[in-house]
């Protein structure tokens, strides 16, 4: 059984068909690379999957066999769903220490403050923001350790599939070589890694399975090898 299932999904704004009708699969373990050209409904499909703002008008999505598609953004996320947003999200007057604490759940009913300490450390560690950067805060921090604040924050929550939506937009080339590793080890802690990017190259090095969007639809599907040479592929990203 796959862990993410979606079925049928729709999402419109007005008469704008934002993601129409799409289904997947993603298989535990395993990294999903979601691409499309701009506007295509890539980060509308993360929003509908994580009700985040809201669901979808449409469909049924399954993560882990329990229906979630009626259930509020706090919800899903208590399953062990959890996002990175496209725009660096954090508590910009807060410390880097402080939003790693909030995303180990640190003050929660039944969650020992010790325990949420070190996932927190843990979580900034394993994305490079060592001790000295604990105490800074986050809107001080530059674009590339805002992403990696962002995905320290949403592993802290330990989820058992993390949705990262463009980590490699406004990155350098070195920038975007260290997040490529950070995505692949965030993998080999076991966690179910979806990944919307607008750069194919990005996904290629990436993932298993390869899912392109054109228009809100599902255009491509499969292994990212024959996804990429799909003429309609080739032709939604040139534009022709
Ligand atoms: P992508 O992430 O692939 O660039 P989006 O999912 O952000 O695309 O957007 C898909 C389409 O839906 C775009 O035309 C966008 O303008 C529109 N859209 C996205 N969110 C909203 C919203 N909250 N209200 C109205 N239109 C929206
Ligand atoms: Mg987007």
């Amino acid at each position: 059984m796959p862990l993410l299932e979606v079925e049928g999904v729709s999402k419109a704004f007005g008469s704008l068909k934002a993601v129409d009708d799409v289904s997947l699969a993603v298989e535990a373990g395993e990294i999903f690379g979601i691409a499309g050209p701009n506007g295509s409904g890539k980060s509308t499909l993360f929003n509908v999957i994580t009700g985040i703002p809201f669901g979808p008008d449409r469909g049924r999505i399954r993560f882990d066999g329990t229906d979630i598609q009626a259930r509020s953004g706090n919800g899903i996320a208590r399953l062990g769903l959890a996002r990175t947003f496209q725009r660096e999200t954090s508590f910009d007057g807060l410390t880097v220490f402080e939003n790693a604490l909030i995303g180990a759940g640190y003050g929660k009913p039944g969650r020992r403050a010790a325990e949420a300490r070190s996932r927190a450390v843990e979580a900034l560690e394993f994305v490079g923001l060592s001790s000295p950067a604990f105490g800074r805060l986050a809107g001080e921090l530059s674009v590339f350790d805002r992403k990696c604040l962002m995905l320290a924050t949403a592993i802290a929550t330990e989820p058992r599939m993390l949705l990262l939506d463009e980590p490699a937009s406004s990155l350098t080339k070195p920038e975007i070589e260290t997040s490529i590793g950070l995505i692949r080890r965030t993998a080999e802690r076991g966690i179910t890694v979806v990944l919307i990017e607008h750069v194919l190259t990005f996904l290629m090095s990436l993932s298993q399975h390869l899912l392109v969007l054109n228009q809100g639809r599902v255009l491509a599907a499969g292994e990212p090898k024959s996804v990429i040479a799909d003429p309609r592929v080739v032709e939604a990203y040139l534009g022709t």
